[in-house]
């Protein structure tokens, strides 16, 4: 408390003026009603008096920080009353004898709620153990956290100041602070996409945790600041007279970049402070565009400065005409200034904007200032309950489940719809499974493919913003283990899961016989204390999995008898070399390794020839181009093969088909492999235009019989007009 002067008549009075300051905020936000009104008076009133007498570390009352807390909510995160009754209050249940249900009854239900997440968290962040037992704590605050979208942002509000005030706290304190500010809570920020709270945090992290290089860098962008000034001369008043001038309505921001995204950037692109070419820049958003003049109008602009101001022709980039992935629109420059220092220009449309700067928060936050309009996705609660299902289901340790967790918060969302226009938001890299799944577990367990943007596309197609995607599904599809593959979010996966375990079931009363009869030969009694001997002694977690071992032969009856000791030796047979591959080779490759070559990809019964490629022999169908090509420059390479007479093989290989479009076209070619010809199907695309479709299929054939046959029944198939082997 070095340094701070008690006065209690003065902080009575900073008191009621912090309080002020947030009911205007409120206010301005959106008119309160009088129960509104009244209900913060009451919190501030119950918290002061509830934290009457204790004082931070710094020596100012402990009021201060709730109400700071609260300020922060409303003017920097854009929240409402609820959130700011519950952050007045976040600390007297953990502080104070006030409890949960005392809160319960003057507040009701919400704001109770609230303050025992935000709560809990609090309690269990005060342990601090061992790494796997901390782990464990981050995965119970995970889950405290991930029941209430509020509950995490009030945590981040509460964190922002007590990173702000983090200079009164012990040195090792600080650190622990700072460590879980970066560990945890500048992901949330960036997730949600609180990005100025992200910057400020991150700024602060680093100031108290690598004290040195925050200086150096601070005091280089400080050298600079003279420029800020001369910039505002030099550059952004020419160009504001140019854009009025032209009657352009928009917004124009500078600013310098942060010490910590400095040091990232000299940190990860090894370059020197000097060579940051966007150290400041300027933004401007143009308004009231109509959508089909933004480009042209935003070129426009471009021109105008470039005119003016001399452009880096290198640093130029047209996110207009090729959006980045994840939707972002800008026209990027970078200019030189008349003071010598490049300046990045940044020119877009608001809607462009909208979509670089909303985060997840933004939508959240749109909803709770228009309670009356009916949206019925919010992203926020969807993402939440996405990853509750992933820390509360999964098998997984704590350690892997918070490394799994912290992962997801980077990777960024897209944006999708559905046929109706309701749009899903799914991590970036999900796949049509996964967006099947995040519909309905019904359509996931039965999807095949999807058309994407009136394109068919297979199941493990990954989508990007903006697609619009009509999943297809046929009943007789089913997950299995492939598809976890296939998809991206903890949620498909556990869906896969799940219904795997279910069709393991379908195994139970066949593996139960087969362990009958073992048990009987073996003359052992068929009861549960033999069971559990078995599962133990072969490591199996429950009785499904055991009889699904069981019946698909995966476990013998020799290791059932080794269970009970009872396991007579096996006989031993001593092979020479183990066959490598099915086909015979000329004498001297004989004992060369082949692969099948994936341009011609052969089956059975093809005639093929081998061409060696360093180690080893590639196998291609004698037809083949890539083979004719090989055979007539390189002769000495070529080596005579011949399937192995009574090999059995599933070989991967494509058929390409074009036919006349109909609804129900894809289902019936789909359900021909599948059903009559017991295929394998890897992968199918169908592709429309015009009315004509065109189609490829990847799928698994044991020899080329199998194969013509599937050709000629395709061929059979109504509006089918021709089918070929890719
Ligand atoms: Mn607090």
């Amino acid at each position: 408390m070095a340094g701070y002067v008690i006065d209690e008549t003065r902080e009575a009075c900073e008191m009621q003026a912090k309080y002020l300051e947030l009911i205007n905020a409120c206010r301005e936000l959106k008119p309160l009603t009088s129960d509104e009104e009244q209900g913060i008076l009451r919190a501030y009133t119950m918290a002061r008096e509830a934290h009457a007498g204790t004082r931070r570390r710094s020596g100012e009352p402990y009021i201060f920080h709730p109400l700071a807390v609260a300020l922060i909510a409303v003017k920097e995160v854009g929240l409402g009353p609820t959130a700011v009754i519950a952050a007045l209050l976040h600390d007297v249940v953990e502080d104070t004898d006030i409890t949960i249900d005392e809160l319960r009854m003057v507040f009701g239900d919400r704001v109770a709620e609230i303050v025992d997440g935000v709560t809990k968290i609090d309690d269990v962040m005060l342990l601090q153990q061992s790494e796997s037992k901390q782990a464990e704590n981050y995965r119970k605050i995970l889950l405290s956290m991930c029941h209430d979208a509020y509950v995490i942002f009030l945590k981040l509000c509460d964190r922002l100041h007590n990173m702000r005030t983090l200079d009164s706290m012990k040195d090792t304190k600080k650190l622990i602070i700072a460590s879980e500010t970066s560990y945890l809570y500048i992901p949330l920020a960036h997730r949600l996409g609180l990005y100025s709270i992200k910057t400020e945090l991150e700024e602060l992290v680093m100031r108290y945790t690598n004290p040195d290089k925050y200086a150096e860098i601070e005091a280089k962008i400080a050298a600079t600041a003279g420029t800020g000034e001369k910039l505002e001369e030099c550059l952004v008043a020419p160009v504001r007279k140019m854009l009025d001038d032209a009657g352009y309505q928009y917004t124009l921001k500078t600013r310098v970049k942060s010490v910590y995204s400095c040091w990232k950037k000299i940190e990860n692109k090894h370059v020197a402070f000097e060579e940051i070419y966007d150290l400041y820049a300027m933004r401007i958003v143009l308004k009231g565009i109509p959508r089909e003049h933004e480009k042209e109008e935003c070129f426009k602009v471009y021109a105008m400065i470039s005119g003016t101001f001399d452009p880096n022709p290198k640093r130029f980039r047209d996110w207009i005409t090729h959006p980045k992935n994840n939707g972002y629109e800008s026209l990027q420059t970078t200019v030189m200034t008349p003071i010598g220092q490049w300046v990045e220009v940044q020119i877009r449309t608001e809607r462009m904007d909208t979509i670089a700067e909303k985060g997840m928060a933004a939508h959240f936050l749109y909803k709770e200032a228009h309670p009356e309009e009916q949206i019925d996705n919010n992203p926020v609660e969807e993402w939440l309950a996405q990853i509750r299902t992933s820390l509360e289901q999964s098998d997984k340790s704590a350690l892997d489940l918070v490394e799994e967790f912290k992962e997801a918060l980077y990777t960024k969302e897209i944006y999708l719809f559905t046929p109706q226009g309701k749009s899903i938001i799914l991590p970036s890299r999900s796949t049509v499974l996964d967006f099947a799944y995040a519909i309905h577990t019904d359509l996931g367990d039965h999807c095949i493919g999807a058309k994407v943007n009136a394109r068919v596309v297979s199941r493990n197609e990954r989508l990007h913003t903006g697609d619009q995607v009509q999943v297809l599904t046929t009943e007789n599809t089913t997950p299995t283990e492939e598809w976890l593959g296939e998809c991206q979010t903890p949620h498909a996966r556990e869906a896969i899961k799940l219904a795997l375990r279910s069709q393991r079931k379908e195994f139970f009363d066949e593996g139960k016989h087969r362990l009958a009869e073992y048990l009987k030969k073996l003359r052992i009694r068929n009861n549960p204390q033999n069971l559990g001997q078995l599962k133990r002694f072969l490591s199996q977690p429950s009785d499904i999995d055991l009889y699904y071992d069981l019946a698909v032969g995966n476990i013998s009856e020799h290791q059932v008898a080794e269970c009970f000791g009872k396991a007579r030796p096996e006989p031993r047979f001593f092979f020479h070399e183990t066959q490598t591959t099915p086909f015979l080779l000329d004498r001297e490759y004989e004992n060369y390794p082949t692969e099948m070559a994936p341009c011609c990809k052969p089956v059975q019964g093809d005639q093929v020839v081998g061409i060696v490629q360093g180690d080893r022999i590639m196998v291609h169908r004698t037809g083949c181009k890539v083979a004719m090509d090989e055979m007539a420059n390189h002769e000495n390479h070529v080596v005579r093969a011949k399937w192995r007479p009574g090999e059995q093989l599933s070989l991967l290989t494509g058929i390409g088909l074009t036919a006349i479009d109909r609804k129900g076209l894809l289902q019936e070619i789909t359900r021909h492999i599948s059903d009559e010809l017991d295929l394998n199907m890897r992968a199918i695309t169908l592709e429309a235009s015009e009315g004509v479709a065109r189609g490829m299929i990847m799928l698994y054939v044991n020899d080329v019989e199998n194969l013509n046959g599937l050709i000629t029944k395709l061929e059979l198939i109504d509006g089918v007009e021709e089918v070929h082997r890719i």
